[in-house]
């Protein structure tokens, strides 16, 4: 990366403001001073000093929302918000995208990151993640409904689904409180599991990927970056 738009993105200012400062002598690369504000740097192998603080460069960024309705898991969507406009603008510089999706109308946790083998991990088949879900549901689901969801459902396209845990947990004669577990992650899948099943799904709210538990403290489109220990569970 350029020397200049290292210091930029590290916040010393604007590109104008970070060339004055490399040209006026106050920025070290390996202890020696450095004053070609297009000297290419790799901030990962390099030790970068400005005016005697080192600068922690950070590569990867993991970010968990608490989504809201009404937005959508894309970083860039002409006509509707995305996930990525609800944080600060401090996060641009990273390129984060949203781990997997949640439709517009669904909430709870989205985690955002530039690691791009962590995603893919969480979202591969291949590693048969658990998300969890809480959901309202119209009517009342069954031992039946609970049962189809163990064996697998099959959905109106054919597509018989994996195996899903359904718990009940309340029911009036109207609606059915649920905890849905799947471990794919099928275009409206928790959706068209309960179409197949004669059920619409009223609210629908992800709490878990894998090991990372969303953050009751988050109110709707909150976020915070994970700590330490959640990054390693997830890892
Ligand atoms: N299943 C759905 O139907 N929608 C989601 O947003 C997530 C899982």
């Amino acid at each position: 990366m350029r020397l200049d738009k290292l210091l930029a993105n590290e916040g010393f200012g604007s590109r104008k403001d970070v060339k004055k400062i490399i040209k006026q002598g106050s920025v070290l690369v390996n202890g020696n001073v450095e004053k070609d504000v297009s000297k290419h740097v790799d901030p990962k192998q390099s030790e970068v000093v400005v005016n005697g603080e080192a600068i922690e460069y950070q590569e990867f960024v993991y970010v968990m929302l608490n989504k809201p309705k009404g937005v959508i898991s894309a970083t860039e969507d002409p006509k509707h918000k995305c996930v990525t406009d609800l944080l600060d603008s401090f996060y641009n510089k990273f390129n984060l995208f949203p781990v997997g999706r949640l439709d517009k109308d669904t909430e709870g946790l989205m985690l955002l990151t530039n690691d791009g083998d962590l995603a893919h991990r969480l979202t591969s088949p291949k590693h048969k993640v658990n998300k969890v879900y809480e959901a309202t549901i119209s009517g009342v689901v069954t031992d039946e409904d609970v049962q189809a969801f163990r064996e697998g459902v099959t959905l109106e396209d054919g597509y018989l689904t994996k195996p899903a845990i359904l718990e009940v947990d309340d029911t009036t004669d109207e609606h059915s409180w649920v905890t849905v577990t799947i471990r794919e992650g099928k275009f409206h899948q928790i959706k068209r599991m309960f179409k197949a099943r004669h059920h619409e799904v009223r609210f629908l709210k992800r709490l878990k990927m894998g090991a990372l538990s969303l953050d009751y403290e988050l109110a709707l489109g909150e976020y915070r970056e994970l700590s330490e220990v959640e990054l390693e569970q997830l890892k």
